[in-house]
């Protein structure tokens, strides 16, 4: 078992897969990089599976992938499958922004995959290539058909923002009841790489619109979740809303992110992280979980949304 220096209990690691991205999102990633990282630095999924099966043998029983955007790595079906031989009863989960799915949901349900949360911040096709800077709502739209027709369990993320899709927050909430999916809705999160003029919305102004139009019941967090449940009043329908700012899941977080480069990330907002790539390179995987053990110690106790901005790329830490 792999406790952090708090004496929390770590059994989820989150792996990004690639920073890059098809979307540029305000609230993530405005503008390409200056440079991406070069493929060749990048852990290749040999590597990653390495670590991925002592990560497990240490304990890990839920793995997220990922990034920047994980569908854009060439054979994910292949490493889903690796993963999911290896350990059938994992708890494998996918996180993307859905455009690359109508292709490709078949292939990673085969391989093993059994839940998705995709990425739809709007219903408007002109809003959604705003926050993404790309026309890209037909494609999502048909990637949560796909993969709900596949039987792929869906959930959707919704970052609202003032003045930009803030008036869908129902629509979306509308949406995902109709297709059986819950929602999350995500606060904006403050980042030094987003762009600067964007304004989120805290959890109680996104609950303020919801309440616009359904009575709202709170059920409360479902283990280490950081997601708050709501259950529309008259309906057995359940959403989540995801607010940082309070940081009062922070103590019982289950948590660790591996960067696609092979860093060992604590907590999302921290810049604090330590590489396993040469040990996992050098077949030093003795000491790769050594580096795991170091870098769990030294788990800060609570993110700092509340009160600052982080420097970290949600497109390299994953969000
Ligand atoms: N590309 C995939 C996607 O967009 O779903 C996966 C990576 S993305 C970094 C993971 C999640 O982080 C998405 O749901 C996205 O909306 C969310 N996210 C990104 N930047 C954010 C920010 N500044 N505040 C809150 N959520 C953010
Ligand atoms: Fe890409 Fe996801 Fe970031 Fe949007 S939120 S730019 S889709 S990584």
């Amino acid at each position: 078992m792999l406790k952090d220096g708090h004496g929390r209990i770590v059994n989820y690691l989150r792996i990004s897969l690639t920073e890059r991205c098809n979307f540029r999102c305000q609230y993530c990633m405005p503008e390409k990089p200056f440079s991406w990282v070069p493929k060749e630095n990048l852990l290749s999924f040999e590597e990653l599976f390495k670590f991925v099966k002592v990560a497990i043998d240490e304990g890990i029983t839920k793995i997220r992938l990922t990034g920047g955007e994980p569908t854009l790595r060439a054979d994910l079906d292949k490493f889903i499958k690796m993963i999911c031989d290896y350990k059938p009863s994992i708890d494998l989960a996918m996180t993307t922004n859905g455009y690359l799915l109508s292709e490709i949901a078949k292939d990673l349900k085969k391989a093993g995959l059994k839940r998705l949360n995709i990425s739809l911040d709007s219903l408007n096709p002109k809003i959604a290539k705003l926050i993404a800077g790309k026309d890209v709502l037909e494609n999502v739209l048909k990637g949560i058909e796909a993969s709900l027709a596949v039987g792929l369990k869906v959930k959707l993320n919704m970052v609202p923002l003032l003045g930009v899709n803030d008036r869908e927050i129902v629509d979306i909430l509308e949406f995902a009841k109709e297709r059986g999916v819950q929602v999350r809705f995500i606060e904006y999160m403050e980042n030094v790489h987003a762009h600067s003029n964007l304004k989120g919305m805290n959890g109680r102004e996104i609950l303020e619109r919801i309440k616009e139009k359904y009575e709202i019941e709170k059920i409360g967090r479902k283990g280490s979740s950081p997601a708050f449940l709501y259950k529309l009043k008259g309906s057995d329908y359940i959403f989540g809303l995801i607010d940082p700012h309070k940081h009062d899941f922070c103590e019982s977080c289950n948590r660790i992110r591996l960067t696609a480069e092979g860093y060992l990330i604590p907590c999302l907002y921290f810049d604090e992280a330590m590489s396993i790539k040469e040990a996992v390179k050098q077949g030093e995987i003795d000491k790769a979980v050594e580096i795991l053990k170091e870098v769990l110690a030294n788990k800060p106790k609570e993110n700092r949304w509340g009160y600052a901005t982080s420097n970290r790329a949600f497109y390299e830490t994953g969000g």
